[in-house]
């Protein structure tokens, strides 16, 4: 009889081992190279994207989010299994390889794996294929018996993919009972033979095997091993080959995709990459209509999701009710990708997205909020990818009747409410502000070093002017020499550029680049996050941008300001991040650390902070369009407050202030709960001089020089 440790070795097959395997290598090899090579059609058909540069940084995130699996402990026990299953399947690699070419030559030993390495390797991969192995009965109980909400498909979207997902885990177990059995049984073997073999790693499942059938006839061995071997071949090339057909793809396609992914935060894709701003109107049509238009890293990332749910279980929209769900805009393009691009058959394109697979309402429910971004452990992509679906509903005249006056008075006078522009400054005229602080306007007469960029909100809306003058108040107290652009300013464009309406976007920062550059200031300080970020990421030369939240943090670490205990120690606050402040721009502790420098203030966290903090509803051009939903974003962060304990809502933009003192009335909770600006907040508590005649504070402070 043949050594049983080498099924090349078979001869009384129809066809010799040897050559039996090696067919099953070369066609299953043959079958995913094929495979492989049509699911890349759609991507040589893609728009262009250039992700080919800052090799080392992108290096550096394939260790960390790939190699490192960063994001999966964002969800613990999910997390921890993915971890334990990449792991397995890593350290298993070798053995795999290795366990193949068995098959076609007996003495094959991966180079550097002989001896005593050999041996731990050995040792290694047989706790590293018990864990994987025991990591998909997990999963399987998971999916069949707990069922997290987060991987349910709500009938819309078509049937659930539970069936699928544990399909797959029972070939991956099968994998790992294969592999075991085909050790065990060449150890049991040579042990019966008299043969030095090696010992197997204590408890793992190689181990327990080699216990439950040491004891069997040589020849049974030799039957289990051989079957063991083509178990193991087949299931490995089957899964090869299927796992491109579904949530599985992730395993080939995720090193890429996040080798690829975007590099910086709080940016939007250029229209069409390599066509300079100056070249946009040769492009014959803006935005993504058909599959086709989206780029070859966009599709990618259809591929790449791994269905876990992450995303939709963070996104503000899904959780209100609204029509969208990232995971299944991205699910939604994968089948369509599969549909009509075949692996068997011709490919079937050039069909438009919206009305097909995506609805209108779909696409304008995304706040822009990012949480599904900062969430997916593949660093799949969003924001871009919806932008430019709006950017071709836009192209085709395809803007919501809410959004038309608002994107029109944007147009013709710089701001969505219409207002003549020789009011904007109006908010820093009122009489009794002007007791307390004067605001220079930068209209060539007069010049600064910094410039407070207002924004269309602060400007205009009643309410909000506050978080203006308040802002100009603390800049006076810490002696800036500030002004404003006044009738200069137009709104910065930010939501209007994310509402895809790229050219008047570009003729506001176009007019705001040439005001500023006029101005002559050194730098430019906003309260509007939105503002921050269009200034920071979608303009270019323009001097540096902060939040004032970032200058008052600076100024409290200084010891320049100071402020009065708070007054009512009842009130127990809560920071809201703003997205984009936030998640955008990752300016977390600098509010808090103002907050904290108030004596007194007690400051409770939501369990949704920071970078999971919950959009409000949306700024910009979210307050003039109103997607359908069962409840509002807004009124369930509200709720959030109060379940941290908190009866005062702080927030640091006045898209959130509004959102949220609105959410607070429609939750009925007036008099329970309130809300602030951090501006505001500061401005009370700020400690002024006091003038020693009258004992009263000197509130008039001369802004600038
Ligand atoms: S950006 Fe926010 S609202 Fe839009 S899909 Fe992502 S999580 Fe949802
Ligand atoms: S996009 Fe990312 S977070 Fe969302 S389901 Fe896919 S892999 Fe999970």
């Amino acid at each position: 009889m043949v050594g049983i440790y080498s099924p090349s070795l078979i001869t009384d097959w129809l066809v010799p081992g040897r050559d039996l395997f090696l067919t099953i290598h070369v066609l299953g090899i043959a079958c995913f190279l094929y495979i492989i090579a049509k699911r890349l059609v759609p991507l040589m058909r893609a728009e262009r994207d250039l992700r080919f540069d800052r090799p080392l940084t992108r290096l550096g995130r394939v260790l960390k989010f790939w190699l490192g699996q960063w994001r999966h402990t964002r969800y613990k026990f999910a997390g921890t299994i993915h971890i334990l299953i990449f792991a397995g399947f890593i350290l298993l690699a070798v053995r795999a390889f290795s366990v193949l070419i068995v098959g076609v030559s007996e003495d094959f030993v991966v180079p550097g794996l002989s001896g005593r390495a050999g041996h731990i390797y050995d040792i290694i991969t047989d706790y590293a294929a018990t864990v994987v192995f025991v990591c998909m009965l997990v999963a399987a109980v998971r999916r069949l018996v707990f069922k997290p909400a987060r991987y349910a498909v709500p009938a819309k979207y078509g049937k659930g993919h539970t069936a699928d997902a544990v399909f797959l885990l029972g070939l991956i177990a099968i994998l790992m009972v294969a592999d075991s059995l085909f050790s065990a049984s060449n150890v049991a073997g040579h042990a019966q033979r008299g043969q030095p073999a090696e010992a197997l790693a204590a408890l793992s499942l190689p181990w327990l095997f080699q216990i439950a059938i040491g004891s069997m006839p040589l020849a049974t061995l030799w039957v289990v091993n051989v079957t063991a071997y083509l178990v193991h071949e087949v299931t490995f090339y089957f899964l090869l080959c299927y796992r491109p057909f579904g949530i599985q793809f992730h395993v080939e396609t995720s090193l890429f995709s996040i080798y690829f992914a975007k590099l910086e935060r709080g940016t939007l894709k250029p229209v069409r990459w390599g066509v300079p701003d100056e070249r946009l109107d040769q492009v014959k049509a803006f935005g993504v209509k058909t599959f086709e238009d989206f780029t070859w890293k966009h599709m990618l990332d259809f591929y790449s999701c791994a269905d876990c749910g992450r995303c939709a279980d963070n996104c503000p929209a899904n959780a209100a009710g609204r029509p969208l769900t990232p995971r299944f805009l991205t699910i939604k393009a994968r089948d369509y990708a599969f549909q009509h691009y075949p692996v068997l058959g011709k490919a079937n394109n050039g069909k438009p997205l919206i009305g097909n697979i995506y609805s209108e309402d779909e696409i304008w429910s995304c706040t822009t909020c990012g949480a599904c971004e900062e969430e997916c452990p593949l660093l799949v992509e969003y924001i871009d990818k919806i932008v430019d679906l709006r950017r071709g509903m836009i192209d085709d005249g395809n803007v919501p009747q809410s959004l038309q006056k608002p994107l029109k008075a944007l147009e013709n006078r710089g701001n969505p409410y219409g207002k003549l522009e020789k009011k904007k400054a109006d908010w820093a005229k009122a009489a009794e502000f002007q007791r307390t602080c004067s605001v220079k306007i930068l209209d060539g007469d007069k010049s600064a070093c910094t410039l407070y960029f207002v924004d269309s909100i602060t400007s205009y809306d009643d309410r909000m002017q506050s978080i203006g003058r308040s802002t100009s108040r603390i800049l006076s107290h810490i002696g800036e020499d500030f002004g404003i652009l006044g009738a200069a300013e137009k709104d910065s464009g930010h939501e209007v550029r994310r509402f895809g309406e790229e050219m008047l976007f570009m003729a506001l920062r176009d007019h705001n680049t040439d005001a500023i550059k006029a101005s002559g200031v050194q730098r430019v300080v906003t309260a509007d996050p939105h503002a921050y970020n269009a200034l920071k990421h979608d303009y270019k030369d323009v001097p540096p941008v902060e939040h004032i939240c970032q200058v008052l943090a600076r100024e409290v670490r200084v010891g320049n300001v100071q402020f009065n205990r708070v007054e009512n120690e009842d009130k127990v606050y809560a920071y809201h991040d703003p997205c984009y402040l936030g998640r955008h721009n990752q300016i977390y502790d600098d509010p808090r650390a103002v907050l904290d420098a108030i004596p007194g203030l007690k400051r409770v966290e939501m369990k949704r902070s920071r970078d999971r903090s919950f959009c409000c509803g949306g700024g910009g051009l979210m307050l003039f369009y109103e997607p359908k939903e069962e409840q509002r974003m807004g009124v369930l962060r509200v709720r959030m407050a109060a379940e941290a304990g908190a009866n005062v809502i702080v927030t640091a933009c006045p898209f959130c202030m509004v959102n949220i003192e609105d959410a607070i009335k429609v939750a009925g909770m007036e008099g329970e709960m309130s809300a602030i600006d951090l501006t505001e907040l500061v401005d009370q508590h700020l400690v002024r001089p006091v003038c020693p005649e009258k004992n009263e504070e000197l509130e008039t402070v001369t802004c600038g020089g």
